[in-house]
């Protein structure tokens, strides 16, 4: 079967317009998820784990009358996303969370960790089943992956002052030929130039329910940089021009397409993994916007 997604080439080469973007260029990973059934050998949203037999399984404790398991949220193998960096000689990175109820001002609990797959033998076969089946809001349907890169620019929010008055300014877009909004060019930037929407490992934050919040490691310092980030969906009507050549037949580019691991990140629209660029081995941060 083939699970290749595509991305649209951007309709504008930003960076030409824009040559002070050029450094902030940055890689992404666009995850894909699509509803499937991966294995325990796969890079996947919402699948099982490759976990030790004779490893405990992760409870949250917080809050829980009875400790809650915790469930996959994404299993991602270095060979299929080399855009990970796995700290020594791990290669797989595993995210879980809770899906239960919390506290609306506690952050939701999620373990991260780096494992080396080739250590695990003996894989747990049945790891214990959601707490309460009611909350699918936070338990992910089993999707399996189309990973592939792109190149993304930071949010409008984040540029640098001077970028930010060249990309409002409607005759610099004029000059170079390009049709915008003229009371709003960036939002044509936003919408259609930046970050991808969805799923994805690395690039740039996607920001505006709240200003930008640099986020520096515990460990040493460092302008923490995103790891992984989890969408509520992959595409919105603003956003069209991100969905994937793959996609757009009648009807699938519908909002309701739009998410197959069926999460929805509450008064949010997505939780993202910050990791360290200096070390992968030093700790990681989440934070939901
Ligand atoms: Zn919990
Ligand atoms: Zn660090």
């Amino acid at each position: 079967m083939n699970r290749t997604r595509t991305t649209p080439p951007r309709p504008v080469d930003i960076a030409a317009v824009f040559p002070a973007l050029a450094p902030l260029a940055r890689p992404a990973v666009r995850l894909h998820p699509r509803s499937g059934s991966p294995t325990v050998h796969d890079s996947s949203i919402g699948g099982p784990l490759l976990w030790p037999a004779q490893q405990p399984w992760l409870y949250c404790r917080i809050a829980h009358e009875w400790p809650h398991p915790l469930v996959p949220v994404a299993q991602l193998y270095a060979r299929d996303i080399p855009l990970l960096r796995p700290p020594g000689r791990t290669d797989l990175l595993q995210v879980l969370w809770c899906p239960s109820e919390h506290d609306p001002d506690s952050r939701i609990p999620i373990e991260v960790s780096w494992r080396t797959a080739a250590d695990v033998t003996d894989v747990l076969a049945m790891p214990p089943e959601p707490f309460d089946a009611d909350e699918d809001l936070y338990v992910p349907e089993p999707c399996v992956l189309a990973p592939e890169q792109v190149t993304e620019y930071p949010d409008f929010l984040e540029l640098p002052e001077e970028l930010k008055e060249q990309i409002k300014d409607p005759a610099l877009w004029r000059a170079a030929g390009i049709v915008v909004d003229e009371a709003y060019p960036q939002e044509l930037y936003n919408n259609a130039l930046s970050h991808a929407p969805g799923w994805k490992i690395g690039g740039w934050a996607p920001w505006g329910l709240t200003d930008p919040v640099p986020r520096f490691c515990v460990a040493c310092g460092t302008a923490m940089t995103p790891l992984l980030t989890i969408a509520s969906s992959e595409w919105h009507r603003y956003s069209t021009s991100w969905v994937p050549y793959e996609d757009r037949v009648p009807g699938a580019s519908d909002d309701s397409w739009s998410n197959p691991p069926e999460i929805t990140v509450l008064d949010a629209n997505h939780l993202q993994l910050y990791a360290c660029p200096a070390s992968g081995g030093h700790p990681h941060t989440d934070l939901v916007q």
